[in-house]
């Protein structure tokens, strides 16, 4: 199975692949901009090649790219929309260029309710597909909610009924975070629970476009709606939810990826990589 990290690229887009490794590492999630900003930095040919040639040297077979935090596909306000779909684009673009297995968003939120902010998530990111299909082809991957507030995609229902909505559906894919099921209502603790999850996800959705897993304990309970992410094990979903997500024989394919605290310090941070890896064998 493969496992891994959100790791930094402080320093360069390359250097993820550094910290990567220290971590044992063999997928990744990174930012290509500062998250809290509209603008996306210009990178440049070079920087590219060097990012190429430093995954090619790496142990990691997986890149993901998370989009910054600011994009709400399912605004009301159409300003806000718009200026979504260009962060989107050009972070997809940027995507493309250094071959990453996909670009990850959340759907955002809308104040009206949630049957207008579905139908804005379908046409905004038809829109992107659009706008991307001929030369920045990238894979778009839906990640479900927390669920707080007004939050577009927290459950498999909602993403569903974004999906149905998409046009060019081999454009795009999922990822399932493991805390934001829980807080949001959707238990993941039992064998049970599993599947009758990936069950639902099939009929809704589809397994197979089920690309990605943010493997996050949950620091509140069960419907709470707070994402707040836990290390592993030190969560309400617990050791044991781990194990039998990490067993679930429909999950085995796919990247595992941690968004957990972080110390700094190498040796606490390979805690939860190594806890994945040590649950996954037993
Ligand atoms: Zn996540
Ligand atoms: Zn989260």
């Amino acid at each position: 199975m493969l496992f891994g990290y959100h790791v930094s690229t402080a320093g360069g887009l390359h250097k993820c692949f550094a910290e990567a490794e220290v971590l044992g590492a063999t997928a990744i999630q990174i930012f290509v901009g500062s998250p809290q900003m509209w603008a996306t930095p210009a990178v440049s040919d070079k920087e590219v090649e060097k990012f190429k040639t430093a995954w090619k040297n790496s142990p990691v077979k997986k890149v993901l790219v998370h989009s910054a935090y600011l994009p709400n596909p399912s605004s009301h306000k159409a300003s806000l929309r718009n200026l979504s779909l260009k962060k989107m684009k050009d972070e997809a673009k940027l995507a493309y260029a250094i071959q990453a297995d996909g670009y990850n968003f959340h759907c955002g939120s809308n104040q009206e309710g949630e049957n207008e902010g579905i139908a804005n998530a379908i046409i905004t990111l038809n829109r992107l597909a659009e706008l991307t299909n001929d030369k920045w082809p990238v894979k778009l991957i839906l990640e479900n909610d927390a669920g707080a507030g007004n939050r577009i995609g927290d459950t498999i229902e909602e993403l569903g009924a974004i999906w149905k909505g998409l046009k060019n559906k081999k454009r795009f894919g999922f990822t399932l975070d493991t805390c934001h099921l829980f807080v949001s209502g959707i238990d993941v603790r039992t064998k049970k629970d599993i599947s009758a999850l990936l069950a639902k996800f099939d009929k809704l959705i589809g397994l197979k476009h089920l690309e990605f897993i943010h493997a996050n304990d949950a620091l509140f309970p069960l419907g709470s709606k707070k994402d707040r992410h836990a290390n592993i094990g030190k969560g309400e979903i617990g050791i044991e939810g781990f194990k039998n997500l990490l067993h679930a024989g429909k999950l085995k394919h796919l990247p595992f990826i941690l968004e957990t605290p972080r110390t700094g310090d190498p040796k606490q941070d390979l805690k939860d990589i190594r806890a994945l890896k040590h649950l996954a064998q037993n």
